[in-house]
């Protein structure tokens, strides 16, 4: 199987991609980041802990911490105030990139979007199909 060259996600350097997203130098610094995070939350005074303590205190940065979360491996739920800002709203959230009511808000914006689209669709075809009948009686009556 050939071996696929890529560019680093973090760095931007290019590597080979074999197991990893990301080149070996920085798999290696997010794994320790990813130790580092553990083993603060491990900690039962830390439970309580707000993102941005965990990423003070541990030095790994805001957005790393929450891709963790995102990824699954931290496990948010078990601490009541762990969590990164909804893409959207700002909102505290766990997991996704939007809290449920920007969610339900943008899957409904896409519905109707959606209805729209069909709805203009339609109504185009309906008026083409008028405009061609207009024609065909314009060339009738020139006859
Ligand atoms: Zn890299
Ligand atoms: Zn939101």
């Amino acid at each position: 199987m050939p071996n696929r060259l890529d560019n680093c996600r973090i760095c931007g350097r290019l590597f080979l991609k074999d197991h990893t997203e990301n080149c070996l130098d920085c798999y290696k610094e997010v794994e320790q980041e990813f130790k580092y995070v553990i083993e603060f939350l491990l900690n039962e005074q830390n439970r309580y802990a707000t993102i941005e303590i965990v990423s003070e205190s541990t030095n790994v940065s805001l957005k790393q911490i929450a891709e963790f979360m995102r990824d699954g491996r931290i496990y948010a739920d078990d601490y009541p105030n762990l969590g990164f800002p909804c893409a959207h709203c700002g909102k505290l959230i766990k997991r996704q990139v939007l809290c449920d009511d920007c969610f339900d808000q943008f899957s409904s914006e896409v519905n109707t979007t959606l209805k729209r689209d069909k709805l203009v669709g339609e109504v185009g075809r309906k008026e083409r199909l008028r405009s061609i009948d207009a024609q065909y009686w314009r060339l009738k009556r020139n006859k």
